[in-house]
């Protein structure tokens, strides 16, 4: 049975019923549905709290796909929790402080895209901090004059959506493509597009915040050579 993703379609859920479908040799707990984010994308997965019916409650620490089908979220306890039995009624409490920083990170990296359009080479998102690798011919950038531009973005207060196409819609929309500062992936059949009103648009998985504003202080922390043309740039919340 595949795990409901909630998070794709309100990642301000902080909290769901749900039931276990399966429990891994490891341990791992399969639910029928989620609002905890598994591991992928550069955003690591949520932790929080299991709770069952008895009352007990379980640590999460990580969220993984089960396998790379991704249909089915693996939730991982602590080690040496005592764990619930398949078909229990179980309380999924997501850490949010985490995961709202962890929001305003990503939706920062998409502007951060914005303001440098070079090629991504990867990325990730810690806590409190992200970062990109560009591939940019040029060595100068200006980590102060960057920062204004990014903190004026977030301060616009652009609206943040989803939208899905299909891949016949894209290419029924060759235009679109232009805009998206990364290529879709094909073949899944639906593509999951991310855009800032006004300012991006592109393919995407993670979680995100609904408005800009929301990211609230945020600065180019350090920007390190890596190797001929690739620069790191990290960015940082200041609250
Ligand atoms: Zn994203």
């Amino acid at each position: 049975m595949n795990t409901t993703l909630l998070f794709r379609d309100d990642a301000y859920l902080q909290s769901t019923e749900a039931v276990v479908t399966a429990i891994t040799d490891d341990g791992h707990l399969i639910l029928d549905q989620s609002v905890f984010y598994p591991t992928g994308g550069g955003q690591p997965g949520d932790r929080g709290q299991l709770q069952l019916a008895n009352g007990e409650s379980i640590e999460i620490t990580n969220t993984q796909w089960l396998d790379a089908s991704m249909q089915q979220i693996a939730h991982i306890p602590a080690e040496g929790s005592k764990l619930p039995q398949h078909g229990d009624k179980v309380q999924l409490l997501l850490d949010w402080e985490t995961r709202f920083k962890r929001m305003r990170i990503h939706t920062a990296l998409h502007l951060l895209s914005v303001i440098l359009p070079y090629p991504v080479t990867g990325g990730s998102i810690g806590d409190g901090e992200g970062r990109l690798d560009f591939d940019i011919p040029e060595a100068v950038l200006d980590k102060e004059a960057l920062t204004l531009k990014l903190q004026a973005m977030v301060d616009s207060g652009a609206a943040v959506s989803t939208q899905w196409i299909t891949d016949a819609q894209l290419d029924a929309e060759p235009e679109l493509v232009k805009t998206l500062s990364v290529q879709p992936p094909r073949g899944s059949g639906k593509i999951r597009l991310v855009k800032i009103e006004g300012l991006d648009l592109q393919p995407c998985g993670g979680t995100h915040v609904a408005n800009s504003a929301e990211i609230a202080q945020v600065r180019i922390k350090k920007i390190e050579k890596k190797g001929k043309q690739n620069r790191r740039v990290r960015i940082a919340l200041d609250s």
